[in-house]
C-alpha cells in the first residue's frame, strides 16, 4: 500500500508539472461566455481536484464575464473537470461504488480500494448527477441490443421505498392512520431461459437479465393519446430487448390490475402468465391467516401448491370457499383466482416449454430496489431515488460501460 501511495504521488506530480507548465489554455484576452456576453482572461487560477493518482494541484488560465458574473476555466471543460472537483476517473470509480453500495461504504471503499478521497456528500452529488445524466440517455438509446431469443420473458412488479416525510404529504397510504410512508418504484425485468436442465426444463441463461426501472405513475386516463410514463419505459426496455420479435413473447406479473392492462396494451399478442412463485405467495399469506401457527396450516398450504401445479384451480377455490364466511383474504383470495385463471394455466404452459415460476421478477425488486434503497435509516426524495435506480439499472443490466463512451465522446467532441 506504502509503496502504491509513493508511486501514485509520484505520478501526480508528473501529470501535474507537465500539465502546469502548459500554458495554451491562455487563448488571448478575451473569450466568448456562453451567455453570449465577453469574458475577460484574470490569470491563472489553482484548483486541487481528486484524481485516480490521488490529489492533482492545478493552474489554469480563468474568464470572467462581468454580464453573467461568472468564470469558467478552458481546460477544465476540455479535461472533463467539471464535475465536483473529481476527474473523469474518479467520477466513474465513484458512480459504479454508489450504483451498488450507500454513499458513506462508497466513500470508505473508494479510499480502501482506490486510494481516493472522495466525502460521502461528494459521493452522492455525483452519483446523482450522473443517475440523472443515465436516465436522459435512457429514454434516447431505444434501438436494440442484442439478440433476439425464440422465447423471452418480460416482468412487471412494484415495491415500496421509504420517502422523506415531505415526499409522501398528502398521499394515501397504507399506514393505520391513512397516511403514506413509501412510494412506489414500478421494475420491468426483461430475460431469456433458452438453456435446458436434466429433465429438460427451462433455465434462465445467465446474464440475460436487464431491469429499467422508476416512480412513475402506470396510470392514464382513458381519454389520453398517450401511454403512462411507466408503459413508455417497459417499451422502452421492449424495444432494446426486440421483445416484439420474439417467436413466443411471455409476460408475468403478480395480480396487480396496472401490469396487466399495461402488458394487454402493449402486447396484446404476448402469453400472460401469472407468477407461481407470487401466486404460492398469495395462498400461503391466505393459508397463514387462516390456521396461524397451528399444524393444520402447512399441509393445508401443500395441498393447494399441489392443486395449483396441476391446473386444479376449482379444487382451489373449493378449498378457499370453507374459509369464505370467516375470513375476507379467503373471499378476496377467490377473486384474485377467478380473474386470473387464464394466466394460471400452469400445466399447458409447461407443456408449451414456457417458465412459470421463476422469482426473477420478485429478485429484481429485491436486487435493483430493495438492497440499496430499502436500508436502515434510507429516507429518499422521489428525483434522488429515480436517479439512483436509474444508476443501479444501468449498473445491473451491464450498460454503464456503454453509457459512459457514449459521454465521454460527447464530451471530447463539445471541447
Ligand atoms: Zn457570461
Amino acid at each position: 500500500m506504502a509503496a502504491r501511495r509513493q508511486s501514485l504521488r509520484l505520478a501526480a506530480r508528473a501529470l501535474e508539472q507537465r500539465l502546469n507548465t502548459d500554458t495554451s489554455d491562455h487563448v488571448g484576452a478575451q473569450r466568448p461566455c456562453p451567455c453570449g456576453g465577453s469574458a475577460q482572461y484574470h490569470g491563472r487560477h489553482g484548483k486541487t481536484f481528486e484524481s485516480v493518482l490521488g490529489p492533482l494541484h492545478l493552474q489554469r488560465a480563468y474568464y470572467h464575464c462581468e454580464q453573467c458574473a461568472s468564470g469558467f476555466c478552458p481546460r477544465d471543460r476540455a479535461l472533463g473537470l467539471e464535475s465536483f472537483s473529481l476527474t473523469p476517473g474518479v467520477l466513474r470509480m465513484t458512480a459504479s461504488a454508489a450504483a451498488l453500495l450507500s454513499f458513506e461504504e462508497s466513500s470508505g471503499l473508494l479510499h480502501e480500494l482506490a486510494g481516493a478521497e472522495v466525502s460521502a456528500k461528494q459521493v452522492e452529488r455525483a452519483a446523482e448527477a450522473l443517475g440523472a445524466e443515465i436516465a436522459v440517455d435512457e429514454h434516447q438509446q431505444v434501438e436494440k441490443m442484442g439478440e433476439v431469443a425464440p422465447t423471452m420473458y418480460l416482468g412487471m412488479d412494484g415495491t415500496g421505498v421509504p420517502m422523506r416525510t415531505q415526499e409522501v404529504a398528502d398521499r394515501a397510504g397504507k399506514q393505520a392512520d391513512g397516511s403514506a410512508k413509501t412510494r412506489e418504484a414500478k421494475l420491468v425485468t426483461i430475460w431469456t431461459a433458452e438453456s435446458r436442465d436434466e429433465e429438460g426444463q427451462p433455465v434462465r441463461d445467465p446474464g440475460s437479465i436487464t431491469y429499467s426501472a422508476a416512480i412513475e405513475s402506470a396510470a392514464t386516463l382513458d381519454t389520453s393519446p398517450h401511454l403512462s410514463d411507466f408503459a413508455a419505459r417497459v417499451q422502452r426496455e421492449a424495444s432494446r430487448r426486440g421483445f416484439r420479435e420474439a417467436q413466443r413473447p411471455v409476460v408475468l406479473g403478480d395480480g396487480s390490475n396496472w401490469i396487466w392492462n399495461s402488458a394487454s396494451e402493449l402486447f396484446p399478442q404476448a402469453t400472460q402468465i401469472l407468477d407461481r412463485f407470487h401466486a404460492k405467495e398469495h395462498l400461503s399469506q391466505v393459508g397463514k391467516i387462516i390456521y396461524g401457527d397451528s399444524p393444520e396450516g402447512k399441509p393445508w398450504i401443500q395441498a393447494r401448491y399441489d392443486e395449483l401445479d396441476e391446473g386444479c384451480l376449482k379444487s382451489v377455490v373449493q378449498a378457499l370457499h370453507g374459509h369464505a364466511g370467516q375470513y375476507k383474504e379467503a373471499r378476496e383470495c377467490v377473486r384474485y383466482i377467478w380473474n386470473n385463471r387464464r394466466r394460471m394455466r400452469y400445466p399447458k404452459f409447461h407443456k408449451q416449454g414456457f417458465c412459470t415460476s421463476t422469482g426473477v421478477v420478485e429478485a429484481g425488486c429485491k436486487v435493483v430496489i430493495g438492497t440499496r434503497l430499502k436500508r436502515a435509516g434510507m429516507h429518499w426524495t422521489v428525483k434522488g431515488a429515480n436517479r439512483i435506480i436509474a444508476l443501479r439499472c444501468s449498473k445491473l443490466s451491464g450498460r454503464f460501460e456503454d453509457f459512459w463512451e457514449r459521454r465521454s465522446d460527447q464530451r471530447k467532441t463539445a471541447a
